[in-house]
């Protein structure tokens, strides 16, 4: 057992050297120290990053002489950081992503030629930000001197509205309308701003008629984004637009294999088959399940194994594995505000209905993965700009009624269990 007061002077002598290619680096002040920590505290540190960062990392203690600064930089662009492992080296591909990636691959080729805009969506965790990361950082190595903007469409709209505070538009649009690629991470963060919508709408014009290459992603497709101005939703499908389905079972063999492989972490080939199984909903899930059972391995210097990874694993698949339905959602709301369901059904218009219908549209579209017309379709055949307007009215009462917060929150609990 380490005496804590001893090992805290350890601690604080160290300090974070780098993290690229999912290795982060312990300077430690001497090979003395190295070696003790290595030998002592590696699986605790190992714990730790995992569960910092969600993602498979490993540890490496190095004395300060040997620390000659010579591990790879992670490429920045305009202050914001590629991820080191986000590149088209890492990246699987497979059924599900494949025209999503030879088009990226082509935009890197050509930019502003081939396919403008190239507009990438699917669900959480399926590589949207790692194609977009590859993107910016391939351009980069192909052309050095590219001007390159890449930043969330949250961070987008967030400058936008401090050079609105801050008097300084005219910079603001000098700096996105003259770059030669423009990458923009979850535009469907634009629904419902429509001052920002109105200057996305320039910022994308000015680009688009200089052949500069736009590239962007969302959780949905250009037509199901909510709230968002037609103009735009038309421009968004002007290039190509690439979807991103779930992996097939051979390719989460083939993602978990390749993270292994980077982390330098040995896995067995029935342990990699069980997590494949297991987990089919996403490729961060997948990861996550890989560093789950690492760290349970290091902790407990417990092989990795079947039995192992089934331990691991069993409970925690059996809550993220279930994937609600709009069944579920209308069965929780009904029961919650004592409605039937022929009622959220019908043409009835009376707030004891219409309300806990407009609720379910919501929670339908933020909890599932179901289209505007898919979710009108289970409420009674209503079109989709009427739930269009009925999410957007309950995330505006969201934010400022406590009681229909409160009622959200109780009711996404409920779905959820
Ligand atoms: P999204 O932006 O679509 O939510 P991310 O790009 O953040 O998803 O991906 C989640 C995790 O899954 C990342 O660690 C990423 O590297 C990994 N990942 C996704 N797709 C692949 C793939 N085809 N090959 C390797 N890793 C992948
Ligand atoms: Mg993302």
């Amino acid at each position: 057992m380490l005496d804590p007061v001893n090992t805290r002077k350890w601690f604080d002598d160290l300090a974070v050297g780098s993290f690229n290619g999912g290795v982060l680096e312990v300077i430690c002040p001497d090979q003395a120290a190295g070696d003790f920590l290595k030998d002592n505290c590696l699986n605790n540190f190992t714990r730790a990053a995992g569960q910092i960062t969600g993602h498979l990392v490993s540890v490496k203690f190095v004395p300060r002489s040997q620390n000659n600064g010579s591990s790879a930089q992670s490429l920045k662009i305009n202050g914001i950081k590629l991820h080191p492992d986000y590149t088209f080296d890492t990246f699987v591909v497979g059924p599900g992503n494949r025209l999503a990636h030879a088009s990226c691959v082509a935009v890197c080729n050509s930019p502003g030629t081939t396919y403008n805009p190239l507009f990438l969506y699917g669900s959480v965790g399926l590589g949207k930000t790692h194609l977009l990361h590859a993107i910016c950082a391939e351009t980069k190595k192909n052309i050095s001197d590219a001007r390159i903007q890449f930043l969330s469409c949250e961070e987008f709209v967030n400058r936008f509205i401090g050079a609105i505070e801050q008097g300084t538009v005219h910079e603001f649009q000098n700096t996105y309308r003259n770059v030669d690629l423009m990458v923009i991470d979850d535009v469907q963060f634009l629904s419902e701003r429509e001052h920002s919508q109105e200057e996305f709408f320039h910022t994308f014009n000015a680009l688009y008629n200089n052949r500069k290459q736009i590239v962007l992603s969302a959780d949905c497709a250009p037509s199901d984004l909510a709230s968002l101005e037609e103009r735009l939703v038309s421009r968004f499908k002007w290039g190509l637009v690439a979807r991103i389905d779930q992996p097939t079972f051979e390719t989460r063999i083939a993602i978990l294999k390749k993270k292994a492989a980077m982390r330098g972490f040995e896995i067995p080939d029935d342990v990699v088959e069980y997590i494949a199984k297991a987990v089919t909903s996403n490729i961060r899930e997948l990861e996550g399940a890989l560093t789950t059972i690492y760290a349970i391995s290091k902790s407990t210097g417990r092989e990795v194994s079947l039995d192992l990874a089934a331990e691991a694993l069993g409970k925690h698949n059996e809550i993220t594995q279930r994937q609600i339905n709009i069944t579920d959602i209308i069965g929780a709301v009904t029961d919650f505000f004592n409605v039937r369901l022929t009622d959220l059904q019908s043409k009835k218009r009376s707030q004891s209905i219409a309300l806990p219908r407009q609720m379910c549209m919501y929670l339908a579209r933020s909890l599932t993965r179901h289209s505007l017309e898919e979710i009108g379709g289970h409420l009674g055949g209503r079109d989709h700009t009427t739930v269009m307007h009925a999410c957007a009215k309950i995330a505006e009462l969201e934010k400022t009624d406590e009681q229909i917060h409160a009622q959200l929150e109780e009711l996404t609990r409920r779905i959820k269990k």
